[in-house]
C-alpha cells in the first residue's frame, strides 16, 4: 500500500488512534482525524490541530470523503457515521489491521487473546523471547500501539501482540505466525449481548491463518472447543486437566520430550500455570532451550494490579487484583489463598450473571464488601450466601475490611468490574488500594 495516496480517515484521539496517524504522517500521508469528544477533553489539542486536520466534539460527513477509516477500539460500529461510511463502502479497519499492512515482511507477529491473562502471557513470551535473545516488541492491548513502534524497518524478530476483542473486530488481512485464545468467559456482555458472538469476534484471530501458521487454544474451554473446526493452521492445545500437547503433571510442564520445571517460576496459581503453557507453546516455532524458558520463568517481574499481595499488616494480607474486572477473574483469586478472603467487589458493571461466583464465595470467602455501581445487582445475585455489606464509599470498604479482619485473613481487591464509576481505570483503582493501606499501616 503506497500511504501517501490514500485519503485516511481516523476515528478517535486515544492512544492507537493517534499512533496511526503519526505513522501515516511519518510515511507521508495526510490523515483526517475526527473525535467525539469536544477540545477541552483532549490532551494537547493545540498540538493534534497543528499536526493534523482534524475536528472535535462530533463526526462531521468530512469523514466520509476517505478511502479508509481507521476505527479506535471501544467505538460502536453502529454510530451513525459509520453507517453512512459502510452506506459509501468505505473500508474501516483497526489499528491492528493497519500495522499489520505496514510492518516489515521480516518480524514475526504472536498475537495473543482472550478474556483473561492476556496481559501477563504476552509479557511472559516476550521476556521469554528477550532472554533467548531475540529482538521481540511488544504492543497492542497492553499499552504501547502497534503503529507507534518501529514496524516498518527491518530488525525486528518478533513483535507480540495483546489483542481485545474490540481490536480484533475489523481486522481484514491481519495474519499472525502464531496465535491463541487463553479463555473464553462472560465479558463485555453489554457490547457483544451473546457468548457466541463474543466469542467469534476472538476467533477472528485466526481469521487468515493458513497451514503453515500455528494456532494455540485451551482444551478445556468450551468456545475454544466448539469453533475449532473453522481454523487452517497448525492446532496445538495446553489443558490442565488432560494430557494435551503441553499439560502440568503436578511438578512439571510437559509438552513431548520436553519437561520444563516451573518450581522457580515468579507466577504461581493455576491460571498462571495456564498462561505458562500457552506461553511456552507459542515461543515453540523459535526453538528456544528449556534452560532458556525455566530462566525467564524466575526472571520474569509479575505485573502490577493482578493478584499483587501489597502488605502485610498485623498477619493480615491485603492483595491488589484490581485487574479482574470480570467474573472468571474473580473465581480464580478465590482459590489462589490458603486463608479465608475477605473480598471487596463491584465497580461498573458489564453485564455479567454475578450468581457464578457463589459456590466459590460459599467456599472461600468470610465477608464480601460491596462497592460501586454494580454493588445492589451483585447483592441480589449472591443473596445471603456470606455475610455482605454494602458500601458508597471505596476507603470505608477497606477500613471496614481490616477493622474485622483476623490474623491469617486475606482482604483481596477483586472486583469482578470495571473502574470507570469511581475511577479512571483499573491502575488508579488499584494505587487508590495502595495509598490507603499506607494510611492503615501508619
Ligand atoms: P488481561 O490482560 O486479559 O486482562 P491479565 O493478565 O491482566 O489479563 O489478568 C487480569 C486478571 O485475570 C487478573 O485478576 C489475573 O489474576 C486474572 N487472570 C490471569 N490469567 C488468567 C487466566 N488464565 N484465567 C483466569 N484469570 C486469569
Amino acid at each position: 500500500m503506497n500511504i501517501k495516496d490514500v485519503n485516511f480517515g481516523i476515528l478517535g484521539m486515544a492512544r492507537s488512534g493517534l499512533a496511526a496517524a503519526y505513522k501515516i504522517r511519518e510515511l507521508g500521508g495526510h490523515p483526517f482525524i475526527s473525535e467525539k469528544k469536544p477540545e477541552k477533553d483532549i490532551n494537547d489539542p493545540q498540538k493534534i490541530r497543528s499536526d493534523f486536520n482534524c475536528e472535535f466534539g462530533g463526526h462531521s460527513d468530512r469523514l466520509l470523503d476517505c478511502e479508509i477509516i481507521i476505527i479506535s477500539p471501544g467505538i460502536p460500529l453502529d454510530i451513525p457515521i459509520l453507517t453512512k461510511a459502510k452506506e459509501k463502502n468505505i473500508k474501516l479497519i483497526s489499528e491492528i489491521e493497519f500495522g499489520y499492512l505496514i510492518k516489515h515482511p521480516g518480524s514475526k507477529i504472536i498475537a495473543i487473546t482472550g478474556s483473561n491473562g492476556k496481559s501477563t502471557t504476552v509479557s511472559l513470551i516476550h521476556h521469554i523471547l528477550q532472554t533467548a535473545g531475540f529482538k521481540s516488541v511488544l504492543a497492542g492491548n497492553i499499552g504501547t500501539a502497534f503503529t507507534s513502534c518501529k514496524i516498518e524497518k527491518e530488525g525486528i524478530d518478533v513483535i507480540v501482540l495483546e489483542l481485545s476483542s474490540f481490536q480484533l473486530e475489523l481486522i481484514d488481512k491481519f495474519r499472525p505466525d502464531v496465535a491463541a485464545i487463553l479463555n473464553i468467559t462472560p465479558d463485555h456482555l453489554n457490547r457483544y449481548h451473546s457468548m457466541e458472538k463474543y466469542a467469534l469476534t476472538k476467533f477472528n484471530i485466526f481469521k487468515n491463518q493458513k497451514e503453515d501458521n500455528l494456532a494455540i487454544l485451551n482444551y478445556n474451554d468450551e468456545y475454544c472447543k466448539r469453533f475449532a473446526k473453522q481454523i487452517l493452521a497448525v492446532k496445538k492445545y495446553f489443558s490442565l486437566e488432560s494430557k494435551t500437547d503441553i499439560f502440568y503433571d503436578g511438578n512439571s510442564i510437559i509438552s513431548g520430550d520436553n519437561i520444563i520445571s516451573i518450581k522457580r517460576s515468579s507466577i504461581r496459581g493455576p491460571h498462571n500455570i495456564a498462561n505458562i503453557m500457552a506461553s511456552i507453546l507459542s515461543v515453540s516455532p523459535f526453538k528456544i532451550k528449556n534452560e532458556i524458558i525455566e530462566e525467564a520463568l524466575t526472571t520474569f517481574v509479575s505485573l502490577p494490579h493482578r493478584l499483587e499481595i501489597v502488605a502485610e499488616i498485623n498477619g493480615i494480607k491485603f492483595i491488589n487484583d484490581s485487574k479482574a474486572t470480570n467474573t472468571d477473574s474473580v473465581k480464580y483469586a478465590l482459590q489462589s489463598f490458603d486463608g479465608p478472603i475477605r473480598i471487596i467487589m463491584g465497580g461498573a458493571g458489564k453485564g455479567e450473571d454475578y450468581s457464578i461466583l457463589i459456590p466459590y464465595l460459599k467456599k472461600h470467602a468470610k465477608k464480601i464488601y460491596l462497592i460501586g455501581d454494580a454493588r445492589y445487582k451483585m447483592k441480589k445475585a449472591f443473596g445471603n450466601i456470606v455475610d455482605i455489606e454494602l458500601f458508597d464509599d471505596f476507603e470505608k470498604s477497606i477500613n471496614t475490611a481490616f477493622s474485622e479482619a483476623e490474623k491469617g485473613d486475606n482482604i483481596v481487591l477483586s472486583p469482578a468490574c470495571t473502574s470507570y464509576d469511581m475511577f479512571n481505570n483499573f491502575e488508579e483503582r488499584g494505587n487508590k488500594f495502595k495509598q490507603i493501606l499506607l494510611g492503615l499501616k501508619k
